[in-house]
């Protein structure tokens, strides 16, 4: 193989190297500086991105073995020590990260990723969800949560950050979008009481999402989230955004409007149909509800006009077996109440394919890897869910890696596979490293090794 194209991992960290420049470095003393930046946010991300946290330290031995690492030929950086790692995220603040995102979705708008997930013609589902990814009774920084226990008086400290997706009904993949850290580092600490929440978070993110006005020029967003943002103050910010939003709206905490929505039914204003559908072989009766220019809050102050929707699937003895109920600002019909009930719904794959791999993967990797005493911890997160996108991008873009994720099920197994390479062989840059392991694993064994690897 020879390399005469840029590829999709080459652009992709030439775009993360460009941001890299534009965040200022604070370090006195510059010209002692052995490390610079690429070396230093390129080093922690090459650990989520292999999602190995010794993967730095094996490079170190490799080079003193071979005289070559893996770290210079895949990510073209020094080997910076972890400690150095650690002390500099500490004091970078999380929202320069965020220009890393808006170029990165910039290029996913041109090479027609983006254009994959519109739905209902003109919309992108953008889904918005808080994920907690640090929980401890001892490990804190400035940026901590804090929870007082009742009884004890036991302090825990927790992280929680909002994490955005693209998300679309049929894709299994999702685009993770730029966080927002609910934080409490302008918060009264001394009583634990006015803390940061997800709302607040979540509406600080709406005031920052409108650096992707290239996305809101060519499709119109629909913010999708829980029961806990079908309220007054996220409703007014997402429509003063100019989004429209299906949020989950739950009886019981929305218990005015559903006295006015049992009021509609006892006269039979209330616009209903059902269908059968067959699922995993049994019969299932489908009843879509919908009433259009209903008052959020009754007559209450802070109200605001929206439109109900509501699913309830029962099997064929009667038994009810899921409720799906939702308000929107788009007017409900018999056309277009199926998709969208299915867009509200497709708010779970930020929970099942986005916060999954940062839970089960990322918490892990933050923990051993460090918390900090400022931005650490944010940093590490923010790094974790860039490596994912950058991830997200390859399996859409690049012809070799796809063929790769599809003949290793597993992205455990994927990972290992690279990083047992990695750990034994210096390769000759990244997409050699692809090629090489694809050709094994279809059992290709006429390889000319000296073309991938430094021998
Ligand atoms: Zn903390």
């Amino acid at each position: 193989m020879t390399k005469n194209k840029q590829s999709t991992f080459d652009r992709l960290i030439k775009i993360f190297k460009n941001n890299i420049k534009t965040i200022k470095d604070e370090r006195r003393q510059r010209s002692n500086i052995k490390y610079n930046f690429n070396d230093i946010i390129l080093g922690a991300f090459s650990i989520f991105y292999f999602q190995n946290v010794s993967w730095l330290s094996f490079q170190r031995k490799l080079k003193d073995i071979k005289g070559k690492d893996n770290a210079m030929n895949i990510f073209g950086i020094n080997i910076p020590i972890e400690n150095h790692i650690k002390n500099i995220l500490d004091k970078i603040n999380p929202n320069n990260f965020s220009s890393i995102y808006n170029d990165l979705l910039l290029k996913c708008d041109k090479i027609g990723i983006i254009k994959q997930f519109t739905f209902m013609e003109k919309y992108l589902l953008v889904a918005i969800d808080g994920v907690s990814y640090h929980s401890s009774k001892k490990i804190n920084c400035k940026c901590c949560q804090r929870k007082k226990d009742r009884k004890t008086g036991d302090i825990s400290y927790f992280h929680v950050a909002i994490t955005p997706t693209i998300v679309h009904p049929k894709l299994k993949k999702v685009i993770a979008l730029f966080q927002e850290f609910i934080s409490n580092e302008d918060g009264d600490k001394s009583e634990y009481k006015k803390q940061d929440c997800e709302v607040n978070a979540s509406k600080r993110w709406l005031d920052k999402f409108n650096i992707f006005i290239f996305l809101q020029k060519q499709y119109e967003v629909i913010i999708l989230g829980d029961d806990l943002y079908s309220r007054f103050p996220m409703i007014k910010k997402i429509l003063e955004k100019s989004h429209s939003f299906i949020l989950v709206c739950k009886e019981k905490s929305h218990k005015v409007l559903y006295k006015s929505i049992e009021a509609y039914k006892r006269a039979n204003s209330c616009n209903t149909f059902e269908i059968s559908k067959i699922h995993n072989g049994k019969k299932q009766i489908w009843t879509y509800s919908w009433i259009n220019n209903l008052l959020l809050n009754g007559n209450n102050t802070d109200n605001i006009e929206i439109n109900w929707c509501e699913l309830v699937i029962v099997n064929l003895e009667g038994r009810r077996l899921h409720c799906f109920s939702f308000v929107s600002n788009i007017n409900i019909s018999r056309s277009n109440i199926e998709d969208i009930i299915l867009g509200g719904r497709t708010r779970w794959k930020v929970e099942n394919e986005n916060n999954n791999t940062l839970k089960t993967k990322g918490y892990n990797l933050s923990h051993n890897y460090g918390h900090g005493k400022q931005y650490l911890s944010q940093n590490l997160c923010s790094l974790n869910v860039l490596a994912f996108l950058f991830h997200t991008i390859q399996e859409f873009d690049d012809e070799n890696y796809i063929k790769l994720r599809e003949k290793i099920g597993t992205r455990k197994e994927f990972f290992q596979s690279i990083v047992s390479l990695t750990t034994m062989f210096v390769v000759k840059d990244f997409d050699r490293m692809i090629e090489f392991i694809l050709l094994s694993r279809i059992g290709e064994d006429r390889v000319d090794v000296g073309e991938y690897l430094e021998l």
